[in-house]
C-alpha cells in the first residue's frame, strides 16, 4: 500500500485576494491617510486629527478588540482597497508576528514620539507650537504609509498590522477590557454555528488579511479567540458553508443550542484507499474511494470531505456522485479549478492505491423532501454530480411520482453522465432529462439557460433542488421568485 502523501509547503495560490471592503468606510477611509500624510506636509495642523483617532481606537478596543483595525482604520482601508489588487499577497514571515518584535517596535516608536514632544514642549504658547505637534503626527503617518505600503506590496497588504504600534496599544487596552470582563457582552468574535458543518477547507484562513487560521482554533464555545483578529468579517463572507458569524459569547451559546444539527449529525472520519480515478473530460475526473473498515451512513444529495493536505490539515467538499454500499465504495467527481489550490493537488498528486482520509457525509440541503411527491432538479456544470444518486434514488423510490432534471452547460461536450441519465430516462417514465446548452452552435437540442427551461415548466406543488455555480443559483432564484415559487419549495447548494 502506498503511504499517505507528504505535507506540502504552502503554494503561492494559498492566499486568496478576496473582497474585504464591505462598507463605505472600509472602502474610502484611505482618503484620510492621504489627507494627513500628504496634505499635512503643507498644513501641519492636519496631523492633530490623529489625536481623536488614537483616543477612538484605544476606547473601541477596550470593548471590541481590534475592531477598529478591520473596520475603521484609514491605513487598513488603504491596504485593503488600494494595495490588495497589486500586492504579491504571499505568506507573512513569522518574525513579524512575534510579540517581542511588536513590543520592541512599539518601544522604539513611543520613545521617538515622546522625545520629539519633549523637544517641542519648550515652544508651548508660541505660534508654531501646534504646527510642530501636528508635524510629529504627519511624519509618523507618512512613515506608516510608506513602510506599511511597501510591505503591503512586497509581502501581503496587512503585514504592517502585525506589529503596528496602534495595534499594540489596542491589544493592551483589549486585555484590560477582558480582565475586567467588560468584553464578554461587547466583544464579537468569529463564531462557528456548528463545527460539524465546517468543511475544513481553510478558506477562512486563505482570505484572512492577518493570515490567521480560524478553522483550526475554534474553542469549545465555538469561538475563535485571537487578539489579532480584526473582526473584519472577510472570513464570514467567504465561508462556503455559511457557518461563520461575528457574535458575542451569549449569542454563540444560543446558536450552539438552536442550530439545526441534521446536516452534520452522521459525520465521521474514514480511512480509505483511492481505488480508481478516471477522466470524464479534460478537466473533470471521477475519484472512487474504497472504505477500509467502517460503513458509511450516506443519504443521496450529501457531500463528503476529501483530505488534500495534512499540515495544516485541509479538506475539499465534493458532492457524492456514486455510492455503492455493498462494495463499500464512494465516488466524487471533480472539476479542476483554474489556479485551484486543492484541485491541483487532487489532479497531480492523487494516485490509485494511495491512502486518503474522508470526512462526512455532510449537508442536508439537497436531501429529498419526503413530504413532496414531485421534484425538479436543476444542475449547472459540475453541479450535476449530486443528482446522479438523487435521480437514481428518486426514480426507484415509490414515494416520488415525477422527477425532472434540468441540466445546463455551456457546450455539449461538457455534459457529464449523459449515458447514465439517458438510460434512467428510458427505463423510468416518471423521469425526464432536459439538457440545455448555452453557447454551442452545433448543438441541436434546447438552447439557452436553465432559467429559460424553468419558464415553460409547471413548477406548482414541486420542490426545486438546485446545485451549480453562484451566478446560476442567483439567476435561478430570481427567476423562481418571478414565477411565484414559494421560498420554502426551493433548496440549493453552491460552492
Ligand atoms: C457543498 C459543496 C459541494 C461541492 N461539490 C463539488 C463537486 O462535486 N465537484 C467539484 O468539482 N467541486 C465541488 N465543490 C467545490 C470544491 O469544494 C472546491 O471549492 C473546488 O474544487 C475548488 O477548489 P480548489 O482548492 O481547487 O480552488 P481554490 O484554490 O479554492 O480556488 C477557487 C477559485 O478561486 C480563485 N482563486 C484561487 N486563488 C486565487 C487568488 N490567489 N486570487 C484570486 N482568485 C483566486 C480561482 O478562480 C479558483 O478557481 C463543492 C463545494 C461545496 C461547498
Ligand atoms: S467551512 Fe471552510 S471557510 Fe468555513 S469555517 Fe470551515 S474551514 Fe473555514
Ligand atoms: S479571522 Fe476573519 S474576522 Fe478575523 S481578521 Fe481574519 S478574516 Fe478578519
Amino acid at each position: 500500500m502506498k503511504p499517505q502523501f507528504k505535507p506540502l509547503a504552502l503554494k503561492p495560490s494559498y492566499n486568496i485576494k478576496a473582497q474585504r471592503t464591505f462598507t463605505v468606510i472600509r472602502k474610502y477611509a484611505f482618503f484620510f491617510t492621504l489627507l494627513v500624510a500628504l496634505g499635512g506636509l503643507y498644513e501641519p495642523k492636519l496631523g492633530l486629527l490623529v489625536i481623536p483617532v488614537m483616543i477612538g481606537l484605544v476606547l473601541a478596543s477596550f470593548f471590541k478588540g481590534r475592531f477598529w483595525c478591520g473596520n475603521i482604520c484609514a491605513h487598513g482601508s488603504l491596504f485593503d482597497s488600494l494595495l490588495l489588487p497589486v500586492s504579491r499577497n504571499v505568506r507573512i514571515p513569522g518574525f513579524f508576528k512575534w510579540k517581542i518584535f511588536s513590543l520592541a517596535f512599539f518601544t522604539l516608536f513611543t520613545y521617538k514620539l515622546v522625545s520629539r514632544f519633549i523637544m517641542i514642549a519648550g515652544l508651548y504658547g508660541s505660534s508654531s507650537f501646534w504646527d510642530k505637534i501636528g508635524l510629529v503626527f504627519v511624519s509618523s503617518y507618512l512613515m506608516v504609509t510608506v513602510s506599511g505600503g511597501l510591505l503591503g506590496l512586497i509581502v501581503s497588504p496587512r503585514t504592517w498590522c502585525n506589529f503596528c504600534p496602534m495595534g499594540f496599544m489596542q491589544k493592551a487596552s483589549y486585555s484590560v477590557g477582558r480582565k475586567l470582563k467588560v468584553t464578554e457582552s461587547t466583544d464579537e468574535k468569529i463564531t462557528v454555528s456548528d463545527q460539524n458543518q465546517c468543511h475544513k477547507c481553510g478558506k477562512c484562513a486563505r482570505v484572512c488579511p492577518m493570515q490567521l487560521s480560524p478553522y483550526d482554533h475554534f474553542s469549545d464555545k465555538n469561538q475563535f479567540d485571537s487578539v489579532d483578529c480584526l473582526k473584519c468579517s472577510t472570513c464570514v463572507s467567504h465561508c462556503p458553508a455559511g457557518i461563520l458569524n461575528l457574535a458575542n459569547q451569549s449569542t454563540a451559546s444560543f446558536m450552539a443550542k438552536h442550530i439545526n444539527k441534521r446536516a452534520g449529525e452522521n459525520r465521521r472520519r474514514f480511512d480509505t484507499v483511492l481505488a480508481a480515478s478516471r477522466l470524464l473530460a479534460d478537466d473533470v475526473r471521477e475519484f472512487t474511494f474504497q472504505l477500509k473498515d467502517n460503513d458509511i451512513s450516506f443519504t443521496p444529495g450529501q457531500f463528503i470531505l476529501v483530505r488534500i493536505q495534512n499540515e495544516p490539515e485541509m479538506f475539499r467538499a465534493f458532492s457524492v456522485s456514486r455510492f455503492n454500499s455493498e462494495a463499500r465504495q464512494i465516488s466524487v467527481t471533480v472539476k479542476k479549478a483554474p489556479r485551484g489550490f486543492g484541485t491541483d493537488i487532487l489532479f497531480n498528486q492523487f494516485e490509485d492505491g494511495m491512502d486518503v482520509v474522508l470526512e462526512g457525509p455532510v449537508g442536508d440541503e439537497l436531501i429529498l423532501d419526503e413530504d413532496s411527491r414531485k421534484a425538479v432538479f436543476v444542475g449547472g456544470g459540475i453541479g450535476i454530480t449530486p443528482f446522479l444518486p438523487l435521480v437514481q434514488d428518486a426514480v426507484e423510490d415509490g414515494a416520488i411520482d415525477e422527477v425532472k432534471l434540468i441540466y445546463g452547460v455551456n457546450k455539449e461536450n461538457e455534459i457529464l453522465y449523459r449515458e447514465e441519465f439517458e438510460a434512467l430516462e428510458k427505463k423510468h417514465d416518471k423521469f425526464e432529462f432536459i439538457k440545455v446548452v448555452a453557447f454551442d452552435d452545433k448543438w441541436k437540442g434546447e438552447k439557452g439557460f436553465v432559467t429559460d427551461v424553468m419558464e415553460r415548466l409547471d413548477l406548482d406543488d414541486r420542490v426545486i433542488y438546485m446545485c451549480g455555480p453562484k451566478p446560476m443559483i442567483n439567476a435561478s432564484l430570481n427567476k423562481l421568485e418571478q414565477l411565484g415559487v414559494a421560498e420554502e419549495a426551493i433548496r440549493y447548494e453552491s460552492a
